[in-house]
């Protein structure tokens, strides 16, 4: 009956994209799969990679699970190399979403369907789906919880007992992930209002995008920002809160800020921000050092991208919940959106032990 059913909804033929036959009478038993992640140098795309993998093979499938370290070439190769190999369907965690017109071209024409996972290819008209979070909610969350620790705001959203003006330096994700700019637009529609009244000044006064952005959020490169910022800005004054999009710069951020004196009784770390609840950031905020990150429940994400994945190779339409928000320079791709949520010391227990994400014994150690 599973089958009929399969059946009835591929007849009813509303899905965009002629389906490979096979795969439309509901025969994808054993179906390869291509999964491209961008880098194991941040964990959260190890446990993407790790569970979109499971979750495929536990359907059957046969997956193609490769990393590219963050290289576009190799990253090319790879998506190349899934549909020589005869990939039935593209899952695709861009390194630079603008790179891949001429494969996602190449798997149109072999009816290949692409998924867009978390970060949205751009200038193809062959992205047929997209998961994601809320972007743009992700950045309004990490500004807010950057006023909330500076108490500007409570965390109900009414105004909070400090009155500032607070110095705030700004970072935001790399120009070539479509995601960075909506964090950033995000974190901006809360910040503005307080930049404008006085309450928030930006001192080292870089305030747009392209001059804030971190190509291929490297770390390091965020680490050097911030050295530079605060030997050009900050002789005889002092931080208050950085808008950081994600653990990796925080953790250079702050050690930035370590070697230039901070993180004592005296002279306590700004309020800085984060994103993906990583382990070490986790720890850190536990420890009092990083306030705040946005966790993003990735088993969450793969496990709505499998079902998506799933029902398109059976010749179903797959459920999204937005069809007006990732315009990718070519067409409004269909997106499933998921829910991103702030946290910091005050709740980190129930998010993230309680739900299992991590055990108690990993942020103990
Ligand atoms: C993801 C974030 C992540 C960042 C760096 C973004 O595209 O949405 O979760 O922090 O890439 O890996």
């Amino acid at each position: 009956s599973a089958l009929a059913l399969t059946a009835t909804v591929a007849a009813c033929g509303s899905s965009e994209k002629t389906i490979d036959k096979e795969a439309a009478s509901g025969n994808t038993s054993g179906a390869l799969v291509g999964v491209t992640m961008p880098t194991r140098s941040s964990e959260r795309w190890i446990h993407d990679g790790e569970n979109v993998k499971s979750s495929l093979e536990k359907l059957g499938y046969k997956v193609d699970l490769q990393y590219a370290e963050n290289d576009i070439p190799t990253q090319v190769n790879q998506i190349e190399n899934q549909i020589t190999k005869g990939a039935k369907l593209l899952i695709i965690a861009s390194i630079d979403g603008t790179a891949l017109t001429t494969q996602l071209q190449q798997a149109a024409d072999n009816k290949i369907p692409v998924i867009s996972y978390d970060r949205l290819i751009r200038n193809s008209p062959n992205v047929d789906y997209y998961t994601t979070f809320d972007n743009f909610k992700v950045g309004v969350q990490q500004a807010t919880s950057l006023l909330v620790g500076l108490k500007l705001l409570n965390a109900d959203g009414s105004a909070g007992s400090a009155k500032g003006p607070f110095n705030v330096e700004l970072f935001a994700g790399s120009p070539d992930d479509n995601n960075a700019t909506f964090f950033f637009n995000g974190a901006m529609s809360v910040l503005k209002p307080f930049i404008d009244k006085g309450t928030v000044k930006v001192k080292s006064g870089q305030t747009d995008f392209k001059t804030v952005a971190i190509l291929r959020w490297d770390p390091a490169t965020a680490q050097k920002r911030m050295e530079d910022i605060l030997t050009k800005t900050y002789t005889g004054a002092k931080v208050d809160g950085v808008l950081s999009p994600y653990d990796g710069l925080s953790i250079g951020i702050l050690s930035a800020l370590k070697s230039n004196g901070y993180g004592t009784s005296g002279q306590p770390y700004p309020i800085v921000t984060g994103q993906d609840a990583e382990l070490a950031s986790v720890k850190s905020i536990i420890a009092g050092e990083q306030y705040s990150t946005i966790f993003k429940d990735t088993r969450e994400l793969a496990k709505i991208t499998v079902t998506m994945a799933d029902t398109v190779l059976k010749g179903g339409k797959p459920a999204v919940n937005n069809t007006k928000d990732y315009d990718n320079g070519n067409k409004v791709v269909p997106a499933q959106l998921l829910e991103p949520m702030i946290v910091d010391k005050s709740n980190y227990q129930k998010a993230l032990v309680d739900t299992g994400y991590y055990t108690a014994a990993q942020l103990g150690g």
